[in-house]
């Protein structure tokens, strides 16, 4: 197959973004350096706007099946829970699903939408020209090929050779402070002592297949370099010292040691090589949220480079991937410096008392349904919001995730929006429930935008008032009225449509 795009590497930002794209018409290579799917799991946990993205696709019943939910999730490993159930999502919990089965879950949806996914083979370089790229890579025994392609995306991890070759700098601080995983099979404790390993910061989780994985920081090894590898005496002896215990630990599966290096892409596109997932931010996985926010760069920037090959995409619609996702890039990574420094603090003996009483404080202050609804807004991501300031006049919806209201339609059967976004098309709700804008669109822009008179919906305080509503492939608003008269709607609309959907069909080449 001749690849309109060549995504390196098959971790979850690349798989989920080769989805979007192959949904789309777009055919999508993977080429991948490991043989076979990585076994182990780095992350742990989807949160909600992840699981939302999947419900967008219908695939949560896929993901919900293989994981299971809790209400909540920490900031800075602070008593105080966040509370997800307090969102206003059909998913405010934290699903917790191995990374490696959500890359299962994910490969087997890609080769069912025909995503080639090559695995075996290793990009060693990235060239561009005026037309498309090209992509150096050593194949099975040795063979080395040159593959074109109209883009490239490096989903290619932290150390991205697809970053470097497009000259795309990575500033950030380089890695001070490091923690220790281990997962095990046996982990001989009473639920006493585990309880207190957690009261003392260790994170002590479940897995699949009896294993339980312990993560912590011990204050004595944590200047150690994460290139060194960490060994059971070492383990165990930190692990005493962090909990007084060493749990009954036994037949280590994975031992691993992480960093806190943090850095972000200078940008995210050059020309026809862009970037998602860890190869454009890193960062101290403090707060889950590493793996969650390369699946929503994916999400972000499916549909407009669908969109740029399949030749409809308004001009700057591609740049609105770094100019939208970047700053989500940079909030997470200082979100993260926030918990991090607060775990460092607490480690540190001479501000030990002072960072008690900080934690105290903000222990309380996380109990103030306020402060949990901003901080558990931005950690599950359903707070993101791409709004444009440059744009005059927009409806305050515009850039919001569009909750996921039940409507009734006569020309459809869905029951809600998100069951409308599963083809990663747009989506206009015509809310009056006159059918003019379904004939409008209909005519003009085919299957790109798929108009839905409601004529029941659930209704929502930030839907009132609202008449039309255009949602974006990836269920952020790109625009919305609350005009009533006709003649004026349709004018906004389609001005709103051309932005947006591009021209209309017959003036597009494919
Ligand atoms: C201890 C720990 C716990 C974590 N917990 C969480 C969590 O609970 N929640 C969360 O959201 N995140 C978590 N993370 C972060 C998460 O694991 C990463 O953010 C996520 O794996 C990034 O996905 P990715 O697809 O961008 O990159 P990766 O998963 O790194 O995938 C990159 C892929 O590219 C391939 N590749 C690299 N170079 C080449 C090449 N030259 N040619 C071909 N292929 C190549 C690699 O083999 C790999 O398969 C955690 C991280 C750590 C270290």
């Amino acid at each position: 197959m001749h690849a309109d795009v060549i995504v390196v590497g098959a971790g979850p930002a690349g798989l989920m973004l080769s989805c979007e794209l192959a949904l789309a018409g777009v055919r999508t290579r993977i080429v991948e350096r490991r043989t076979e799917p990585q076994r182990d799991s780095r992350a742990l946990t989807l949160h909600p706007r992840s699981v939302e993205l999947m419900d967008l696709r219908g695939l949560a019943p896929r993901f919900l099946a293989l994981g299971r939910t809790t209400p909540g999730w920490h900031f800075a490993n602070l008593e105080t829970q966040l509370d997800f159930t307090a969102l206003d999502s059909r998913h405010g919990y934290t699903l917790f699903l191995p990374q490696a089965r959500t890359e299962q879950l994910l490969t087997e949806r890609a080769l069912e939408l025909g995503v080639e996914i090559s695995r075996g083979y290793q990009s060693t370089g990235v060239s561009q020209d005026a037309d498309g790229v090209e992509v150096q890579v050593r194949g099975p025994n040795d063979g080395v090929e040159t593959l074109r392609a109209r883009y490239v995306v490096g989903c290619d991890g932290s150390r991205s050779g697809v970053r470097e070759a497009a000259g795309i700098g990575f500033p950030g601080t380089e890695e001070t402070m490091t923690g220790v995983l281990g997962d095990f099979a046996v982990v001989d404790a009473e639920p006493a002592a585990l309880d207190e390993a957690r009261a003392r910061g260790v994170l002590v989780a479940p897995l699949e297949g009896g294993l339980t994985r312990l993560v912590y920081l011990d204050p004595e090894r944590m200047r150690t370099p994460s290139r060194m590898p960490v060994s059971l005496p070492e383990f165990r002896t930190s692990l005493i010292r962090v909990c007084g215990s060493d749990l009954g630990i036994a037949e280590p599966r994975w031992l691993s040691r992480f960093g806190n290096a943090t850095r972000l892409a200078d940008t995210y596109r050059r020309g026809r090589v862009l970037l998602a997932g860890d190869a454009a931010h890193i960062h101290f996985p403090a707060g889950g949220q590493g793996l969650n926010t390369g699946l929503q760069d994916a999400m972000n920037l499916g549909w407009k480079l669908a969109a740029e090959i399949n030749g409809w995409a308004p001009p700057g619609l591609l740049d609105s991937y770094e100019a939208e996702r970047r700053p989500v890039g940079r909030a997470v990574t200082e979100d993260t410096e926030v918990q991090t420094l607060l775990a460092e603090l607490t480690l540190v003996p001479q501000y030990q008392r002072p960072a008690a009483a900080l934690r105290g404080l903000l222990n309380e202050l996380l109990g103030i349904p306020e402060v949990n609804r901003l901080l558990a807004g931005r950690t599950s991501a359903l707070a993101t919001n791409y709004v444009d300031a440059t744009v005059q006049g927009a409806d305050p919806l515009v850039g919001r995730r569009m909750p996921d209201i039940g409507l009734v339609s006569a020309a459809s059967a869905a029951t809600r929006v998100y069951e409308l976004l599963t083809q990663g098309h747009f989506v206009l709700l015509d809310l009056t429930g006159d059918a003019d804008a379904e004939q409008a669109v209909d005519a003009d822009w085919g299957s790109r935008v798929t108009a839905v008179t409601v004529t029941r919906h659930d209704g929502h305080p930030e839907l009132d008032g609202v008449t039309e509503v255009l949602v974006r492939p990836d269920g952020h608003i790109a625009w919305a009225t609350r005009g009533t008269e006709p003649v004026v709607r349709r004018a906004e609309r389609a001005t709103a449509l051309a932005a947006w959907a591009g021209t209309p069909r017959g003036a597009v080449a494919r």
